[in-house]
């Protein structure tokens, strides 16, 4: 398998889709230039100016599937001919008020009724922190006696929340990925998560809760669900990633004063990630897998891994994935090779989905060795093509 095939990575993309990524990937280098262009845009938003007309031929067009679920079916329908499957992502970045909450959640449910019986998508997923007032989360994460009776109820009314999308994903028989984000909160989030997989992981993995390997406890972590698995008789869903808030992780727990909760270094990072995906193989019977990283190692790993257990490559228990706009040499060769594919595709209308964006943006811009790798990898498709 190779990885820099770009003729197989780019199949899907036209001339003037590749223009535009090259565009993208070569401004999202300059750190000035995002700054500024967060600055803008945030303050277009402010006051309303039509940001529309400038995001949707460029960022939106390389990130974003669409502003709905069905806008969303024509890329899903398009990267099912390429053996790759898709994981409608809704990524409007509201507030954390009950308005917010309220809107998030019904959208989620609906994303769960639009995968019903449709096979090209392969899970559904959602941001727990969309699924409760923001501000009780934080404080029940400090210390869970001092929510009052209403905060209690909110407490509650999340946990209900949680186990209601569960509950429709499993009666729809489609899975759903339970995203992770800031250490402070995880805790709260992960025995929910643990309550949700042992209610309805019986027969196979429906929920799949999110391991961020970026952090020192999480190999300690894998195991405990193991064992609690063992006990409760449920099959464990693992989704792993690296982890994306490392500088914030590591500025809070410096600011408070507790140990930083982040590997040292890269190679720790790596080396934890790896460790993993190796543990969850050679248990493959106890658990279901979901592999969400853009690291060239790890992706070769894991596929050795596969046909060295001699797996089926399209073994429904083992997924790789990637983000839409993002790694498509990884991904399109990966599916080529007849491993389990799925893209992170993220919707909604463009002003609510901007935040992401922009995040994404920076993201990239503080990660220059991949950005840079996109961007030649598209530049030698284009010359490819040029002859
Ligand atoms: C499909 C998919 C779903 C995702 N879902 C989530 C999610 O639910 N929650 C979430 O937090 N993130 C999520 N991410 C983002 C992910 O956590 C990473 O931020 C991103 O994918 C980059 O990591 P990588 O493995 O792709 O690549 P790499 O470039 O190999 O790794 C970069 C990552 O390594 C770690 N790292 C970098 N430098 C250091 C250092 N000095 N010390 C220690 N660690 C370091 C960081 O985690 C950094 O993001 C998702 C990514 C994908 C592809």
């Amino acid at each position: 398998m190779d990885f820099n095939d770009t003729k197989t990575a780019f199949s899907m993309k036209s001339m003037t889709d590749l223009r535009n990524a090259q565009m993208l990937f070569t401004a999202i280098q300059n750190p000035v230039l995002v700054k500024s262009l967060k600055y803008m845009t945030n303050l277009a938003l402010k006051v309303n100016l039509p940001v529309a007309w400038v995001v949707k031929p460029t960022l939106y067009r390389q990130f974003v599937g669409g502003e709905s679920l069905q806008e969303c079916e024509k890329i899903v329908d398009l990267l099912r001919t390429y053996n790759i499957k898709s994981v409608l992502d809704y990524s409007a970045e509201g507030g954390s008020a009950i308005e917010d909450v309220s809107r998030a959640f019904e959208e989620t449910m609906r994303s769960i009724e639009f995968a019903k019986g449709k096979s090209n998508i392969a899970y559904t997923v959602f941001k727990p922190t969309a699924m409760i007032i923001g501000s009780v989360l934080s404080k029940a994460a400090v210390d869970i006696n001092t929510l009052n009776e209403v905060e209690q109820a909110e407490l509650d009314n999340f946990k209900t929340r949680v186990t209601q999308l569960c509950q429709r994903a499993y009666d729809n028989d489609v899975r759903i990925l339970i995203d992770a984000e800031h250490y402070a909160t995880q805790g709260i989030i992960d025995s929910v998560a643990e309550t949700v997989m042992r209610k309805f992981n019986n027969k196979r993995a429906i929920v799949f809760q999110t391991l961020q390997m970026y952090r020192t406890d999480r190999l300690e972590y894998l195991k405990y669900l193991f064992n609690d698995s063992k006990e409760y008789n449920y099959i464990p869903g693992i989704k792993f990633v690296r982890g994306a808030y490392m500088d914030e992780e590591r500025a809070l727990a410096s600011r408070l004063g507790y140990p930083d909760p982040i590997h040292p270094d890269k190679y720790s990072t790596d080396k934890c990630y790896d460790s993993g995906l190796k543990f969850v193989m050679e248990n493959i019977e106890s658990f279901e897998l979901f592999s969400g990283t853009h690291n060239y190692q790890s992706n070769m790993l894991l596929a050795d891994l596969i046909d060295a257990k001699g797996l089926r490559r399209d073994d429904q228990r083992v997924f790789f994935s990637q983000l839409y706009g993002m790694s498509d040499n990884i991904s399109f060769n990966l599916a080529a090779e007849g491993y389990n594919v799925c893209k992170y595709i993220p919707y909604a209308p463009v002003r609510d989905v901007l935040p992401y964006l922009l995040r994404r943006a920076e993201e990239n811009t503080s990660m220059a060795g991949q950005t840079g790798r996109e961007l030649q990898l598209i530049r030698e498709e284009i010359a490819r093509r040029k002859g």
